[in-house]
């Protein structure tokens, strides 16, 4: 592959990619194919469909042990195209709660949680059974916080078109 820069040949590889552009800092991509240009510098990142991924990752978020942060929140109400009075309503909540959750000046209370990752499974049309089942039996609040990551494998199942960034 040519570098969009200065037409030099760059060096690609498959490597852990740490995708920032989730809008979430721990999710990882791993074997994503990365293309560099030593000349100037040049980084291109292949990303498998993004459609399909961006519901990879809100799979993985409702799977996380611990308790959603803002972030997670956030990105849980875009994936189901909701916005934030969308998702209020689905919670019969004001908006303003979603509101202090994002902004993350209110943390998300256990029952609020499990109804937000419920919520996702119906829009989704993913199975509560498969996906959430097991955060009935604990406490968000043990939970150490893991990273997300997407494996290979999964992302290989992704279709083309793949974008660049
Ligand atoms: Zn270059």
């Amino acid at each position: 592959m040519k570098c969009f820069q200065c037409n030099a040949e760059m060096n690609c590889n498959r490597e852990t990619y740490r995708y920032q552009e989730s809008g979430i800092d721990n999710v990882f991509l791993e074997g994503v194919g990365i293309c560099r240009c030593d000349l100037c510098g040049e980084e291109a990142v292949k990303i498998p469909a993004v459609v399909e991924l961006n519901d990879l990752i809100g799979k993985a978020i409702i799977q996380k042990r611990a308790l959603l942060n803002k972030s997670e929140i956030k990105y849980l109400r875009k994936n189901m195209g909701f916005t934030g009075k969308a998702l209020a309503d689905a919670m019969h909540l004001d908006n303003a709660t979603i509101s202090r959750w994002q902004s993350g000046k209110q943390i998300i209370s256990e029952s609020h949680d499990i109804l937000l990752r419920l919520i996702y499974c119906g829009i989704k049309g993913v199975s509560a059974k498969d996906q959430i089942e097991e955060h009935f039996k604990h406490s968000f609040l043990d939970c150490e916080v893991e990273p997300f990551v997407i494996p290979n494998d999964e992302l290989d199942k992704l279709r083309e078109p793949s974008v660049t960034i």
